[in-house]
């Protein structure tokens, strides 16, 4: 049986990246199970609190040190090492969608703050994030700019050394049950994407409410927020006044690659679930997997996986040696996302009647992979993106 481990040894990998992952792919087979979870049935409040005991048990582990960059900050290094946090995400999504996505969010809420934010800024919030402590949003999407955000509307007007926010921000997640929020918001000082700056928001601060909470299909702390007259101070924005746009756009960079990985946690996990139906269920006098048409899928969905994975490990080595990955993260993103959405159907194929029953393995990673073809960009976005770079050529 595949551990999901295997492709560590890969030349992309140097030894700690394959102690790493053993590590945390042991601690999440030993805790995660332990922990609360969210559940269609039990809405909106059971995905907050199981959440929430993901980010503190994922703190305590110390595994959110991977999350932050600065070892000032609590970060294990320097920068964000991307091959640590594909093979964290890809671990944790084989085990619980839910703990992949908290992760993921630690990371992508502090980005900005890790990239590009002052020492107050680091000082206050990166410690509590590495330890599970403070809970981060990424707040950039709105309900008229989604793949086109340099649409967006959100208003941030400096006054003397405060900056007054209004406007609204949508499919934000972790929106609810964060500390801070990052948020991107126009201050005009070009047209665009040159007029954006990004800035934290505290949760309670007046003026900031939680608009809607969003129920979605695998269920994750979603939020509509609203900024009504909301005053922060000026120190709150990160990096210079017009350069938001910039630094939300370097964040994705960091962490698309890792959408590909938690895909592919998905993915070889649905394989997984795939391979042991196939030859555990009773049929026609022998099981599922000796017929060909059975073996036609798993070898498809093995070498889908596989070629995923090659992508995403290239992507996340190249951005480990300080290059410009702009078409490899964006083919990993696409090929990951399409490639497990197939596996995963396929999976769901050989399970039959149980595939779709609520809550089997397969049927959650049917409802949990959904979402990762449209957010951080959508596979249309991705193809624009590929096809852009072929064309600078
Ligand atoms: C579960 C979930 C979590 C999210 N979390 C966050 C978060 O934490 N923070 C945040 O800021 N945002 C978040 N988002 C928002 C996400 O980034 C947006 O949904 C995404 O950017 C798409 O925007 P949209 O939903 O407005 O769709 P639209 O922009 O309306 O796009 C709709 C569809 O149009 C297609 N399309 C897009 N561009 C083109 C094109 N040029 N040509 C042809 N077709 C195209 C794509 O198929 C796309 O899916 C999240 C979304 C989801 C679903």
């Amino acid at each position: 049986m595949s551990t999901g481990l295997e492709h560590t040894s890969w030349p992309f990998f140097e030894g700690r990246h394959g102690e790493l992952a053993h590590a945390v792919d042991a601690w999440a087979a030993a805790t995660l199970p332990t922990l609360p979870h969210e559940d269609m049935a039990l809405g909106a409040r059971a995905a907050d609190e199981a959440c929430r005991a993901r980010v503190k048990a994922l703190g305590q582990a110390g595994w959110l040190r991977h999350a932050v960059g600065g070892t000032a900050w609590g970060g294990v290094g320097e920068a964000i090492d991307t091959r640590s946090i594909c093979l964290l995400r890809e671990t944790l999504a084989r085990h619980d969608g839910l703990a992949d996505f908290a992760f993921a969010m630690q990371g992508l809420g502090s980005g900005a703050i890790s990239l590009a934010g002052d020492d107050a800024q680091k000082a206050r919030w990166l410690p509590a994030v590495a330890r599970g402590e403070a809970l981060a949003a990424f707040a950039l999407s709105e309900p008229d700019a989604g793949s086109d955000v340099a649409a967006m509307q959100c208003a941030a007007r400096v006054e003397g050394d405060t900056v007054v926010l209004n406007g609204e921000k949508t499919w934000i997640s972790n929106g609810g049950i964060a500390d801070f929020y990052v948020v991107f918001a126009r201050t005009g000082e070009a047209a665009g994407s040159r007029g954006i700056s990004a800035f934290v928001v505290e949760a309670g601060t007046p003026g900031f409410e939680v608009a809607e909470r969003i129920a979605v299909i695998a269920p994750h702390p979603l939020a509509r927020l609203r900024f009504s007259d909301c005053r922060i101070p000026l120190s709150h924005r990160i990096g210079g006044a017009g350069e938001g746009f910039k630094v939300a756009m370097r964040t994705l960079d960091v962490f698309r690659t890792s959408v590909a990985a938690a895909a592919l946690g998905f993915g070889r996990r649905a394989l997984q679930e795939g391979l042991h139906r196939a030859k555990t269920r009773p049929m026609f006098g022998g099981v599922l997997a000796d017929y060909q048409l059975t073996q036609a899928k798993l070898a498809d969905m093995a070498t889908t996986l596989d070629g995923a994975a090659l992508l995403t490990y290239r992507a996340a080595w190249l951005r480990d040696q300080g290059r410009n990955v702009t078409k490899e993260a964006a083919m990993a993103k696409m090929a990951a996302t399409e490639g497990a959405q197939q596996v995963i159907d396929a999976a769901v194929q050989l399970w039959g009647g149980r595939g779709v029953v609520s809550d089997e393995p397969v049927e959650r990673l049917y409802r949990e992979i959904r979402a990762l073809r449209i957010y951080e960009g959508a596979t249309e976005v991705q193809k624009l993106i590929i096809a852009r770079e072929l064309l600078k050529t």
